[in-house]
């Protein structure tokens, strides 16, 4: 990327830049869900329209955004910035779970959904949490695997379809 707006667009460099500057300045952490934010708490945070007993767990602001553009959901988050991986390096005190923990206990939270991705990591991010989550007497739930909307079952992949028929519900 560099290679390309140093070679054909300079100007381009010069916006992406300041853009950048800009965005070290002004965005910080959120102090209730992690996500990026301008103010100390962010505009979902304080708005009065979420409702607080409930608390999803997403990886990333990318996350946080996909769900919010699924209109599907009216309660608040928390944003780990990262995912458990010891091979990595990243442990607990990484992905906040202190700062988690103490936010899922304010009194008001009841439910906390967890959203990590499907991955070895998000998986393993999840059965950890989760545990430590019930340990206070929450109730925790996880986000669903299964066929895509609209998909058919011949052209789903294998591990999918496994998933969804072990998670198969009664109708
Ligand atoms: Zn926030």
């Amino acid at each position: 990327m560099a290679y390309h707006l140093l070679q054909r667009d300079r100007e381009g460099a010069a916006r992406l830049t300041a853009a950048l500057q800009t965005s070290l300045a002004s965005i910080r952490h959120c102090e209730k869900c992690n996500s990026f934010a301008e103010a100390v708490v962010c505009e979902l945070c304080s708005s009065p329209r979420r409702d607080a007993s409930l608390l999803c767990v997403v990886e990333s602001p990318g996350d946080l955004l996909m769900m919010e553009q699924a209109e599907c959901y009216q309660g608040l988050y928390f944003v780990l910035m990262g995912a458990l991986s010891p091979l990595d390096g990243i442990g607990p005190k990484d992905i906040h779970l202190d700062r988690l923990l103490r936010r899922a206990g304010d009194g008001l939270v009841r439910e906390v959904i967890l959203a990590t991705n499907f991955t070895v990591e998000g998986e393993a991010t999840a059965h950890y949490v989760g545990e430590l989550l019930r340990q206070r007497g929450l109730k925790v739930t996880r986000i669903a695997r299964g066929l895509p909307v609209g998909g058919e079952l011949e052209h789903v992949d294998s591990g999918t379809l496994a998933q969804a028929v072990v998670e198969r519900r009664e109708v």
